[in-house]
């Protein structure tokens, strides 16, 4: 099964980590797809997003980190795919998830959507959560690896740390 991940990955957290190397168990090809989208304003750009991610799954095999525009069926078809994976993490989740679900049925019947229900310790996790902590000089060790908190902290505060 080749299938593909996508998000915003604003920056990418342990949440979305644990994503990858958990579905990595059931794909032989996994695509993480970082959405370029020019009307949602985004703290990295795609190319940093995809950069950070690039770092943290250099040593996984089978996956690739790519940008994409446009619609998602589009990309996942453009990857040889028909699977898109995506988490839940509580309620307030489902929402959104099931409309771009029935959403991509619509545009593309043949591309399947899979959900994975985030692991509690990270069900509380998400990228704006994490950029308000650190804009306010929390830690956030323990949300997001070492490289995306240095990157987090140049971008909010250039060459402070701060505190
Ligand atoms: P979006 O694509 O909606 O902008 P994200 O880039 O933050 O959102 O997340 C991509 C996907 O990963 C979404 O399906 C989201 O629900 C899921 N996700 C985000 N944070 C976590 C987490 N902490 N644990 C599990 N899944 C997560």
């Amino acid at each position: 099964m080749k299938a593909v991940y996508p998000g915003s990955f604003d920056p990418i957290t342990y949440g979305h980590l644990d994503i990858i190397k958990r579905s990595l168990k059931y794909t032989d090809k996994l695509t993480i797809g970082v959405l370029n989208n020019p009307s949602k304003t985004s703290l990295f750009s795609a190319q940093e997003r995809v950069n950070l991610i690039k770092e943290l799954v250099k040593d996984l095999e089978n996956v690739e980190v790519k940008h994409f525009d446009g619609l998602l069926v589009d990309f996942t078809r453009s990857e040889d795919s028909d699977v898109i994976i995506r988490g839940f993490r509580t309620v307030s989740d489902y929402e959104y998830e099931l409309q771009m679900a029935h959403i991509n049925y619509k545009l593309d019947d043949n591309i399947e959507t899979i959900f994975m229900v985030a692991k509690n310790k990270y069900s509380y996790l998400s990228s704006s959560i994490v950029k308000d902590i650190c804009k306010f000089g929390g830690d956030i060790q323990g949300f997001v690896p070492a490289n995306v908190e240095k990157a987090l902290k140049e971008k909010l505060f250039g060459g402070h740390n701060g505190r």
